[in-house]
């Protein structure tokens, strides 16, 4: 018998994500309208509200709008800072040229949008869910799903307090709660732990392309108040990723003399010998981002992966039980780099399903109407006519890719439909092998513009209860130094943008080292791990980074 407690609720929803407290906001309302009673709870591993969320970001409103639609004057901090200008620059190593407006589509003009920190949207969003009466419990990983007989879904359960590395209860042991609900959201974000295992239990992409992901690496600078113009938004490609890479940058001038600025590159990465981490030092160092830069002071750091597969990778929405929304479900525009309106509105049509099915007195069994609106919404209308764009870069490059992308979307977007939709490879198959792989040799960092992992990592205030089992566990741990190491050059080492990965030692006595305290739970070992031997479980709740406003 489990000796667990348990608490019954409508519905239970994994993740204070944009998603997720956009599909609690949305049964509250709900219910409030219809003067009916309905349960709503949101489980957060992040220690508050906020603390695990990294975005660019610029947020088209549409969905807030839909939502919230008073939020500008409602003291919403996303409101602060209007995106005023809109730039693309194609970056050579010292030089840049811009892309010229015109030539895009008008949906990547950043008219309309905001520009803001989606942590911080989060945090007003969840005061907004509370006032609703959602119960929101910061600090609790869900570790594990919970099925009824019928193999259905029947909640999930936190996990347990207080467990020693070896697996030994401590003197604060505490075992975990297990939360029962009619439907569970699964709003975890892109890679989530559970969702991965939702997916695998009920062949959820059975009918659809394998997710591709990459990894955003950003930063949050406090600038020179001259060189500062709030709203101005500036995209670059090219310099420094070379052959068998894309990707590209961001920078975003924020509220209060800050800018957000990151680099993201594709998992679907050729060289084991790259180094996201050091490819984003890298690109701070061209003149154009270092002027913007100069006098500057760095305060924070952090990653996260992102989903990019768009609508051929969208999963089955639903479960017996439960349903996917957000980027859980990879409900991103990767033209746009943006997910937080299309995560929103995904949360809004399954609460809206779920909160029918309630009324209905149904429980448990798959919510039809989530995935029918989707099908009819502006989500899937929106991904449906870009989903050619990553794979076509990824297939002919930035320059010939790009100009293949150009043509795709305005043909779309003038309702001439590409007769097909390009199919994806998993990301960890892409690796040469490092026999044949060039060596990178990166620059040092000079402690101004550019930093090693460890100091940045200190500033993501990353933080893990240090005698709990390694949360970063290996199917075989033989695999890192007697296959990853001679094959690949143990990418780990270079792809973990938090140093969590060492191959430490000499001779016979090489050993994988997993400082797994350093981890922000950007979830790309998960990823690009080439055998798939990664397998990133939740950690205790409330550990992870402690992001301030990212
Ligand atoms: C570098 C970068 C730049 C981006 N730029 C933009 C942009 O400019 N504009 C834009 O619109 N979008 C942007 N995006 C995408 C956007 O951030 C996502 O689409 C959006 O955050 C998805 O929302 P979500 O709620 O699905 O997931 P998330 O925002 O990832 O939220 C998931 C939440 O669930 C929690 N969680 C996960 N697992 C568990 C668990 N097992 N138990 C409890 N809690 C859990 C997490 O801690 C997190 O708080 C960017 C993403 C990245 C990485
Ligand atoms: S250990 Fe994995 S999830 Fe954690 S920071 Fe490194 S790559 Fe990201």
């Amino acid at each position: 018998m489990s000796e667990r407690e348990s608490m019954p609720y409508d519905v239970v929803i994994v993740g204070a994500g944009p998603a997720g407290l956009s599909a609690a906001i949305r049964l509250k309302q709900l219910a409030a309208e219809a003067g009916s009673e309905l349960s709503v709870c949101i489980l957060e591993k992040g220690s508050e509200v906020g603390a695990h969320i990294l975005s660019g970001a610029v947020i088209d409103p549409k969905a807030l709008d839909e939502l919230l639609p008073s939020w500008r004057e409602d003291g919403c901090p996303l409101a602060a800072t209007p995106v005023t200008e809109n730039h693309h620059w194609v970056l050579s190593e010292k030089g840049k040229s811009s892309f010229p407006e015109f030539i895009t589509p008008p949906f990547l003009h950043n008219k309309g949008t905001y520009t803001g920190s989606l942590g911080n949207l989060c945090r007003w969003l969840a005061g907004k869910a509370e006032e609703l009466g959602v119960e929101i419990f910061p600090g609790f990983a869900a570790a594990e799903i919970l099925y009824h007989d019928n193999g259905s879904v029947k909640g999930v359960a936190t996990g347990d307090m207080g467990v020693a590395r070896d697996g030994e209860h401590k003197g604060d042991y505490q075992p975990g709660l297990e939360l029962h609900a009619k439907y569970t959201f699964f709003a975890e974000g892109c890679r989530g732990h559970l969702t991965k295992q939702l997916i695998r239990t009920f062949a959820l992409d059975k009918g659809s392309q394998p997710q591709i992901y990459g990894i955003g690496i950003k930063e949050l600078w406090d600038i020179d108040p001259a060189l500062h113009v709030p709203g101005r938004v500036i995209h670059t490609q090219g310099w420094p990723l070379t052959k068998g890479a894309n990707g590209g940058g961001f920078l975003y001038h924020q509220a209060d003399g800050q800018v957000a600025l990151g680099f993201v590159t594709w998992l679907n990465y050729k060289n084991p010998y790259l180094s996201p981490f050091q490819e984003m030092q890298r690109w701070k160092t061209h003149p154009e981002i270092a002027a913007i830069l100069k006098g500057a002071k760095r305060v924070s750091y952090g990653a996260r992966a992102i989903s990019d597969g768009g609508w051929q990778a969208v999963p089955k929405l639903v479960a017996p039980g439960a349903a996917l929304i957000g980027d859980a479900a990879g409900f991103l525009n990767v033209p746009r780099i943006k997910g937080t309106h299309t995560s929103m509105k995904s949360g809004m049509m399954a609460a809206e399903a779920a909160f029918a099915a309630v009324g209905a007195g149904r429980e448990a069994d798959e919510l039809a109407a989530y995935p029918e609106a989707y099908e009819k919404s502006w989500v899937y209308k929106e991904l449906r006519g870009v989903r050619n764009v990553a794979p076509l870069v990824k297939k002919f490059g930035d320059k010939f890719g790009t100009i293949l992308a150009g043509a795709a979307m305005w043909s779309e977007l003038l309702g001439i439909r590409w007769p097909f939709t390009m199919q994806h490879k998993p990301d960890n198959e892409s690796l040469w092998h490092a026999s044949e792989a060039p060596k990178i040799d990166y620059p040092k960092p000079d402690g101004v513009l550019t930093f090693d992992r460890l100091s940045s990592v200190f500033i993501s205030n990353t933080n893990h209860e240090e005698d709990q089992p390694v949360h970063l566990t290996l199917k075989d741990p033989s695999v890192p130094i007697d296959y990853n190491l001679p094959v690949y050059a143990e990418p780990a080492q270079r792809y973990c943008p938090a140093g969590v990965y060492e191959v430490v030692g000499e001779g016979d006595d090489l050993r994988f080292q997993i400082n797994a305290q350093n981890c922000v739970h950007c979830k790309t070992c998960d990823i690009k791990d080439p055998t798939q031997n990664i397998n990133w479980v939740v950690p205790e709740g409330g550990g992870g980074p402690n992001y301030p406003n990212m």
